[in-house]
């Protein structure tokens, strides 16, 4: 029986891992890929404190470290179900090659990129489609390329981009950016970065690798022939839980729905991170909300071990 498996290994499931295994509970994460998250496709992070201006990557390989100096036990495995437990059985959480029960689990699987959904998509990912600057960007070196989105995450990445593309088009289906002042600002400074506002990526085509992309006006409905390299997409996220059973409330999104302690509906059962109904999907909120929800985990295992007792 394990005080905790956190599953997910991003800035989340990494703090409350680090908090844990300081605290020297019996603590076991468990993560699909390699620990990271999100964070370790973005190519530079300029507001986690402390930290100006820190790749992606660097910022999670530290924080990985710095939860297996604390003696985190950190397992390559993918999560297929949660069996929730009545009273003090403990939850059994079933990965593809074990399973484990645990007094508490804390959900801290984050959220993966949205798709386009148009022609053409699925089939070039991999052929000029790609989800992620850092892992692709170098590919595209005096090549002309268009980002989807107008986010925090597609304007930082369309800027990242500019580094090897000989042009970034951003086309966005409002007539205004979504992301931060302070990233717009640079985006419309760079002189390799132009806009296509108020419109969507219609389709995708090239063989065998991207060739072009029909961009449709969304209040004219005229459809234009874009010449485009690679098509970079990034119109937000959506929660990854599959695996997470009905019975744990959710909101009309699919996010988790916590209170402020990061307890679900479910006893014994906590999430963290981009993975919960929130407004700020930061870094720093998510690793906020793993020291938080340790607290909270440490508090219900103490009322978890007096209840044992006593039966
Ligand atoms: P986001 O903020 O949800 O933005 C998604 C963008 O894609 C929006 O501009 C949205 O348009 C557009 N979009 C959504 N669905 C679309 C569709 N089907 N077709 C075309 N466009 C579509 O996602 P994000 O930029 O990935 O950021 C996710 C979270 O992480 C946010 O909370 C963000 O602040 C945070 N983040 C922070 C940083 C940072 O602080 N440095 C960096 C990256 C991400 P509308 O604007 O019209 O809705």
């Amino acid at each position: 029986m394990f005080d905790l498996i956190i599953i997910g290994g991003g800035p989340a499931g990494l703090t409350a891992g680090i908090y844990a295994a300081r605290s020297k509970m019996n603590a076991v994460l468990l993560e699909k890929m390699v620990p990271g998250g999100n964070v370790s496709i973005t190519s530079e992070v300029e507001n986690y404190p402390g930290t100006p201006n820190v790749s992606g990557p660097e910022l999670v390989i530290n924080m990985e470290k710095q939860a297996r100096d604390f003696g985190l036990d950190i397992k390559s495995e993918e999560v297929v179900s949660i069996e929730v437990g009545a009273g003090t059985k403990g939850h059994t959480v079933k990965t593809d090659s074990g399973e484990y029960v645990s007094k508490s689990v804390l959900i801290a699987t984050g959220s993966n990129p949205r798709r386009l959904g148009c022609p053409g998509e699925e089939e070039h990912i991999g052929k000029g489609v790609s989800y992620c600057a850092t892992c692709d960007g170098a590919f595209f070196r005096e090549k002309e390329i268009v980002v989807a989105g107008g986010g925090d995450s597609a304007v930082e990445e369309a800027l990242f981009l500019t580094k090897f593309a000989s042009k970034v088009t951003i086309v966005h289906r409002r007539d205004r950016l979504r992301a931060t002042r302070i990233i717009q600002e640079k985006a419309f400074k760079n002189s390799k970065i132009d806009f296509i506002w108020d419109s969507v990526i219609d389709s995708i085509e090239g063989t065998p690798t991207v060739k072009n992309v029909k961009i449709r006006n969304v209040k004219t409905s005229e459809v234009t022939d874009f010449k485009a390299d690679g098509v970079f997409v990034f119109v937000g996220y959506i929660p990854g839980t599959e695996f997470v059973p009905g019975i744990i409330s959710k909101n009309n999104e699919g996010y988790i729905i916590t209170d402020i302690e990061m307890r679900t509906n479910i006893p014994g059962v906590f999430a963290a991170g981009d993975i919960i109904s929130k407004k700020q999907r930061q870094i720093v909120t998510a690793c906020g909300d793993a020291a938080t929800a340790i607290k909270s985990i440490e508090s219900y295992n103490e009322w978890y071990y007096e209840e044992d007792q006593y039966i």
